[in-house]
C-alpha cells in the first residue's frame, strides 16, 4: 500500500455486501479493499478480494484496526438487525475521524391491517404469538432461543445453520437460506398449516417471499421492528453506496491513488 492509497474497510454479511465487493473492485481498482465477516456462518461466501473473519474486539480492537491497517473509509453493509457491529463502526469511526457511509434498505412497509403485528424488540414478538399458534419462526441463529419458552406453540424454524442449542421437543427444523421464490414460500406454509409468521423486519427483496406467501395466505404477520442505529451517513441501495464512494475514490488528476 503506498502511502497516499486509500483503504476501504468493509463490513459485509449481507448480499449488498458481496455485490460491493464485486463493485468497488471493479469501479476503483486502486483502491485498497478488505472485506470483513463476523464468522458467524461457515459456508463464507468467496470474494475475489481480500477478506478478514472475526471480530475487532469491540470498539476498541475497531480502533487499533482502523489505525494499524490505515483504514480511510468505512462502507457499513451489514444487516439492518446487526446493530452492535454498526454501532461500534459508528463510534469508531468518530473517534478516528475516518468516514463512514451506511447502506441502509429501506424498512418493508406493511398495509395488512389486523393481520400485521409490529414488535418493538424480539421479546414482544415471543410474547405477541398467540397460545397455541403454528408459527413460522424466521427470526435467524442469534435469536431463536428466545423463542424456546413457548413451549405451548408448534415452531417451523429456518435458518441456515442448526441453533447451538436443540429445538423444544416437536418443532420442525429447515436447514438453509431463504428462496426467493413465493411459491416456494406459500408450499412450505401450507404444508406445516402455519398460523403466524415471525420475522425481522430486514427490507430489501431477498427474503420478502415469505412475507408476500403470508399475505397471500391470509396469515397473522408479527413483524420485528429494527433495532435503532446512530445516526450516520446513508446510502439506500448499492447503486446509491457506489455513487458516494465516487464522491470520496474518483482519482483526481492529481491524485495516486
Ligand atoms: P452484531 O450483533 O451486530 O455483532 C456482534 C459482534 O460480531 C460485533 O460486535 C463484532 O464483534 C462481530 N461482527 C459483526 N459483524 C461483523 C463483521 N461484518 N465483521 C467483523 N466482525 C463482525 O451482528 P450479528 O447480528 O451477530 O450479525 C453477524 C453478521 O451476520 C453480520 O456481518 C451481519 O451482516 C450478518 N447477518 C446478520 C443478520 C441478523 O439478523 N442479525 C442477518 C443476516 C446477516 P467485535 O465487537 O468483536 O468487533
Amino acid at each position: 500500500m503506498t502511502a497516499d492509497q486509500r483503504h476501504v474497510l468493509l463490513l459485509a454479511g449481507t448480499a449488498e455486501a458481496r455485490a460491493l465487493a464485486r463493485q468497488i473492485a471493479d469501479r476503483f481498482p486502486k483502491v485498497r479493499l478488505t472485506a470483513s465477516f463476523a464468522g458467524a456462518v461457515t459456508d463464507l461466501p468467496v470474494l475475489k478480494v481480500p477478506t478478514r473473519v472475526g471480530g475487532f474486539g469491540g470498539i476498541d480492537g475497531l480502533i487499533r484496526y482502523l489505525d494499524v491497517e490505515r483504514v480511510s473509509m468505512i462502507v457499513d453493509a451489514t444487516h439492518p438487525f446487526a446493530a452492535q457491529m454498526s454501532r461500534n463502526a459508528q463510534a469508531a469511526a468518530n473517534a478516528m475521524n475516518v468516514p463512514l457511509i451506511r447502506l441502509e434498505r429501506p424498512a418493508w412497509q406493511l398495509r395488512g391491517g389486523d393481520r400485521v403485528t409490529e414488535a418493538a424488540a424480539v421479546s414482544d414478538a415471543v410474547r405477541l404469538i398467540p397460545q397455541g399458534a403454528r408459527a413460522f419462526l424466521a427470526v435467524g441463529r442469534k435469536e431463536i432461543e428466545r423463542f424456546y419458552a413457548r413451549s405451548d406453540i408448534f415452531a417451523l424454524v429456518r435458518m441456515i445453520e442448526p441453533p447451538e442449542r436443540a429445538l423444544p421437543e416437536g418443532w420442525t427444523l429447515v436447514l438453509g437460506r431463504p428462496p426467493q421464490d413465493v411459491a416456494q414460500e406459500v408450499d412450505l406454509l401450507k404444508h406445516h398449516r402455519i398460523s403466524q409468521v415471525v420475522a425481522k423486519n430486514s427490507g430489501g427483496t431477498r427474503s420478502f417471499a415469505k412475507i408476500e406467501a403470508a399475505n397471500r395466505l391470509g396469515l397473522h404477520l408479527i413483524m420485528i421492528a429494527r433495532p435503532q442505529l446512530p445516526p450516520a451517513q446513508i446510502a439506500p441501495s448499492v447503486s446509491d453506496m457506489l455513487v458516494e464512494l465516487s464522491k470520496s475514490l474518483d482519482t483526481r488528476p492529481d491524485q495516486r491513488l
